[in-house]
């Protein structure tokens, strides 16, 4: 564990099950130096910093509370899992294992509204949605990839939601130049809060890349439009909330 803000809790929840605990503080980079970052770096590190493009730096300002910005660190936040409460009060869930999603059929309102046919789990991460917007590659102790290679969509076949292998520590991102970007996050409070959605943007000449939180159960690059959501019968507000996000970002960046 890094910060131990996601490893502990689950640990206490019985959902995670542990003889010992290895603290990786001292093996992770940490601090920023030019386009990298340290997979260490604390949010509260992150949220202040200049030379942090304005996405990245307003997705950690948004996230949590102080003190979990103080303990969380990047890796950590890009490696939280869902918040569905299904999952996280121990129900033998799809995600689990098990044979049903029982937010499909229940209470979904959180839930996502892209690629929820198998599980309809939220990316709960506002920072991932940043970096994905920002292009960001990461450096492991066995490859480099880009931010979207961590993540995969859960499958009958392979429940997992990301492609870190057991033994594979995340050392350092790297962020390509961008002319602007921008973080928006709708969520139940004005702080403290998982995102509702969160829109990241970036723009380096005419591109402008767009990637959402809290819309899939893991970070959403657009690549088509918002029509493609296909939400549950009472999550659709969502579409609404995103839609609304992306125009602003997109003005934001005009501006
Ligand atoms: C109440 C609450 C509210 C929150 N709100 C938000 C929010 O609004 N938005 C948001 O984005 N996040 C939110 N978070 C998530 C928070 O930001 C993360 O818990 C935190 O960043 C995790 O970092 P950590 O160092 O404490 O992770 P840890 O708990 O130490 O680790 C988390 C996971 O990452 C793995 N890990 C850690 N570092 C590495 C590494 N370098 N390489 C490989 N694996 C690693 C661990 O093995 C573990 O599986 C919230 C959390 C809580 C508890
Ligand atoms: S949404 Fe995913 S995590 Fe939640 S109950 Fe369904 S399968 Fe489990």
């Amino acid at each position: 564990m890094h910060g131990g803000t996601e490893v502990v809790p689950l640990l206490r929840a019985g959902i995670l099950d542990a003889t010992s605990l290895v603290d990786i503080r001292g093996v992770v980079p940490r601090g920023i130096a030019g386009d990298r970052i340290g997979a260490g770096a604390t949010l509260a590190e992150l949220e202040c910093d200049p030379q942090v493009p304005e996405a990245l730096r307003e997705a950690c300002r948004l996230a949590a509370s102080p003190q979990l910005r103080n303990m969380g660190s990047l890796a950590g936040n890009l490696l939280q899992e869902t918040r569905c409460w299904y999952w996280r009060l121990g129900h033998p869930c799809r995600l689990h294992g098990g044979e049903e999603c029982f937010a499909i059929e229940g209470e979904h309102r959180e839930h996502a509204i892209f690629a929820n046919g198998f599980c309809a789990s939220a990316h709960p991460s506002d920072v991932a949605a940043a970096l994905l917007a920002l292009g960001a590659t990461l450096r492991t102790t066995a490859r480099t990839l880009p931010l979207q290679e961590l993540y995969r969509v859960p499958t009958e076949d392979d429940r997992r939601t990301t492609t870190l292998e057991p033994d594979e520590l995340i050392l350092d991102v790297e962020l390509p130049e961008v002319e602007r970007s921008v973080y928006l996050k709708a969520m139940e409070r004005k702080r403290w809060s998982f995102p509702i959605v969160g829109v990241a943007a970036a723009r380096v000449g005419e591109t402008t890349r767009i990637a959402l939180a809290g819309v899939a159960p893991i970070p959403w690059l657009l690549d088509g439009t918002l029509d493609d959501a296909t939400p549950l019968p009472r999550n659709a507000y969502k579409v609404d909330v995103a839609n609304a996000l992306v125009r602003r970002a997109r003005a934001a960046l005009a501006a």
